[in-house]
């Protein structure tokens, strides 16, 4: 008779990975349970210090954290003031071409139609939040030059989905909320466990 073995859990060599980089990216972006202001609305930021010395300085540090964050995990695509100890009402969007920086964003529309689709937050690593939002907003934003600006890009397109959430993820960074917030069940979230799984993710209508 054969004596029983373990199974033992998928992707080990995979996970320590997953681990090693969420310690990494700890030690640059706070995480839950550690920052309050995290949980709280951040300020609004006078139009007239957006080209301040003081701004730019911090302008310069959130482009440089998302950057290493990218170095470090190979994806990341926004980051928020609150996220790196800066309470203020602002972010950095990675687009391939560019990045793009949102000051004091207001929502002006948002879509009827709602997406689910699997988020990660630099905040809550390494945990997989299926989060539900509408499939586009409109937005008003001041650039990093004090420039007003208008986002109102909406094709059906993946990349433009995912570019509309990402925002819709930032700007609710500057009101104290985590995608993990608007996750109905707690059993829902995800750990970031399986290699393939952003290959299967797709955008799913609610
Ligand atoms: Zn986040």
């Amino acid at each position: 008779m054969k004596n029983w073995i373990p199974i033992k859990p998928p992707f080990a060599r995979f996970k320590k990975k997953v681990f090693i980089r969420a310690a990494q990216v700890s030690g640059i972006v706070y995480q839950i349970g550690e920052y309050p202001a995290l949980r709280q609305p951040s300020k609004k930021i006078p139009i007239a210090a957006i080209k301040s010395v003081t701004m730019n300085t911090k302008i310069a540090y959130l482009k440089k954290c998302l950057l290493q964050y990218r170095k470090i995990t190979g994806y990341g695509r926004g980051i928020a003031g609150i996220q790196v100890g800066i309470p203020e009402r602002i972010a950095v969007i990675y687009t391939p071409r560019k990045l793009i920086t949102i000051i004091n964003p207001r929502i002006a529309k948002k879509s009827e139609k709602r997406l689910l689709y699997p988020e990660m937050c630099m905040s809550v690593n390494p945990i997989i939040a299926p989060t539900v939002r509408p499939s586009w907003i409109e937005f008003e934003y001041y650039d990093e030059n004090g420039q007003k600006q208008y986002w109102n890009t909406k094709d059906d397109t993946k990349k433009q989905k995912i570019l509309n959430r990402v925002f819709q993820h930032e700007i609710d960074h500057m009101d104290g909320i985590i995608n993990i917030d608007k996750v109905k069940f707690p059993r829902d979230l995800i750990l970031e466990s399986n290699p393939a799984f952003y290959k299967k993710a797709k955008f799913e209508e609610v």
